[in-house]
């Protein structure tokens, strides 16, 4: 009889985390239908953003890079890379011709947790030094031309209200960053101040948003690139834009007719996306409430953790692990899917049980300092009996033995989440190519339209890359555009990207010129 009981108990809660998963996967459909209004409601933004300050939740930042390389860039230039949990720096010898790189070298550096929470000076202080350590081992191949001082391209990825090429001041922090007192300053003074207290002589040329950069490092390569998406940690767009289609901008028309704009879409926010109790209550525990949810249903920060939420639930309220709730999946983040490495690299997380109190700002911390494509790799296992699957929910959130059709729930759900975010960035970049009338085919016109993509979500999570691609072409475009839209991963290219444009607006081009 007991046995008995406990089946009927048991089965009573499948049904109910059965439940609970049918739920979860209602409110996050994104039916064709969504995606249209989804993509219509980012060109409509698209439009309130351009024509005046503060006119839509996208800002549509003007990045004041009127000219994309061309090509004719020379020289020795560097660049700076912060953006995620990881930092590179990087040295480029540049040969003037197009797509002429004679040689870059780099280094990427991982930023200690603490200092993403602690202050300006210190976080830009170890920047400094990374940078200084790094130009302390230029070797052969690279060469400064005599009495020229060393020029950075900084390639700040987070929202910057630009005051010229090279200074703007941080209008707020993104993606576990935070850190009061940077808030409001030019970041390149900040810079350039640390810089100054190593003892490295070195001018920020450019400074850009990674969006900015890849757009600029994909146009080096291919000139039909039009606008650039980063899906990473977090995600943002950029594009180009004609410059009297921008009510709000008063200076003088650039020459090229052209302005790069940054989107930030990751704050993109619309009556129309489809957000559930998990989103809500993330953004409500997260760093930034009410800020970023395009971003927050989206990224490579948090799609791992809607899992961790849904499953939780399960946990709690179907017994979906057994009798007891793993202690390990009360800590925020611990799903999460960094991208830096690759899968075979991850090292697995030793969290403690005593960890499950931990503030979405400790957990993000902890986790990033760890490497671990877990959702990612889970909904890859293409193993008969979901090893993988087993294995993760065993080393990471220390639940053995589970069954094969708990593997089977779990695998659904990371299906369920990482389907809705690359479906919707679907629908963005839809939104981009309605606003520059790319979605449909002009007569008589065969024009390319090239957009390059960077960041670790899209690199290495394949299942997402293709969700988006199909979508974006077999369901939202039609195979008469599709053919003319290409989606390039154009892998760190912010890097080269930031050097170019710290060559074309070096201090010593005009004295070169005349
Ligand atoms: C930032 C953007 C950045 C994007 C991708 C977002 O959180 O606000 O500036 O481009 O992440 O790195
Ligand atoms: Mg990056």
């Amino acid at each position: 009889a007991l046995i008995v009981r406990h089946r009927m108990r048991s089965s009573g809660c499948w049904a109910r985390a059965m439940a609970i998963l049918r739920e979860f996967e209602e409110k996050c459909g994104t039916p064709i239908g969504k995606l249209r209004q989804v993509a219509d409601a980012m060109t409509v933004e698209m439009h309130a953003g351009l024509a005046s300050e503060g006119g839509s939740k996208l800002k549509m930042l003007i990045s004041y890079v009127d000219n994309l390389p061309t090509g004719d860039e020379k020289g020795l230039f560097y660049a700076l890379d912060l953006g995620g949990t990881n930092f590179r720096v990087l040295r480029v010898q540049l040969g003037g011709k197009v797509g002429h790189v004679l040689k870059q070298e780099f280094v990427e550096v991982s930023i200690p947790p603490h200092l993403m929470v602690g202050t300006s000076d210190a976080l830009f202080d170890f920047i400094a030094a990374e940078l200084a350590k790094f130009v302390s081992t230029e070797g052969q191949g690279f060469h400064l031309s005599p009495g020229r001082q060393r020029e950075l391209g900084f390639t700040f990825s987070f929202p910057v209200n630009q005051l010229s090429i090279a200074s703007g001041t941080l209008m707020k922090w993104t993606k576990g960053f935070s850190i009061d007192d940077t808030i409001g300053k030019d970041v390149v003074a900040e810079l350039t101040k640390a810089m100054e207290r190593q003892g490295l002589d070195m001018r920020v040329a450019a400074l850009v948003n990674d969006t900015i950069g890849t757009l600029a490092g994909g146009i080096y390569y291919d000139n039909d690139v039009i606008a650039a998406v980063i899906l990473g940690t977090g995600t943002n767009a950029a594009y180009v834009e004609r410059a009297h289609a921008i009510p709000k901008w008063h200076g003088l028309l650039p020459k090229s007719g052209e302005m790069v704009i940054n989107m930030e879409w990751g704050n993109f926010r619309s009556s129309h996306l489809p957000l559930t109790d998990y989103d809500h209550a993330l953004d409500a525990e997260s760093l930034n409430p009410g800020e970023q949810i395009f971003e927050k249903i989206i990224s490579g920060m948090y799609l791992g953790d809607i899992v961790r939420r849904v499953l939780c639930r399960m946990a709690e309220e179907a017994a979906f692990f057994g009798d007891t709730i793993p202690p390990k999946l009360k800590v925020p983040f611990i799903l999460s899917f960094i991208l830096k490495y690759q899968w075979d690299a991850a090292v697995a997380l030793t969290v403690g049980d005593n960890m499950s109190g931990l503030s979405m700002q400790d957990g993000w911390a902890l986790i990033s300092n760890s490497r671990t494509p877990d959702m990612s790799a889970m909904h890859h296992d293409t193993s008969f009996d979901l090893r993988v699957v087993g294995k993760k929910l065993k080393d990471i959130l220390g639940i053995s033995n589970t069954s094969l059709k708990t593997r089977k729930v779990v695998v659904e759900l990371c299906d369920i989440v990482a389907t809705r975010g690359a479906r919707l960035s679907a629908a963005g970049i839809l939104g981009i190519l309605k606003k520059l009338g790319r979605d449909t085919v002009k007569e008589g016109e065969k024009q390319r339209t090239v957009i390059a993509m960077d960041g670790g979500l899209f690199e290495h999570y394949t299942e997402f890359r293709m969700c988006l691609e199909s979508t974006l072409k077999e369901e939202l475009l039609g195979e008469e555009v599709s053919e003319s839209i290409v989606i390039m991963l154009s892998n760190d290219g912010s890097g080269i990207g930031a050097a170019l444009l710290a060559a074309s607006h070096s201090q010593y081009l005009e004295v070169e010129e005349s």
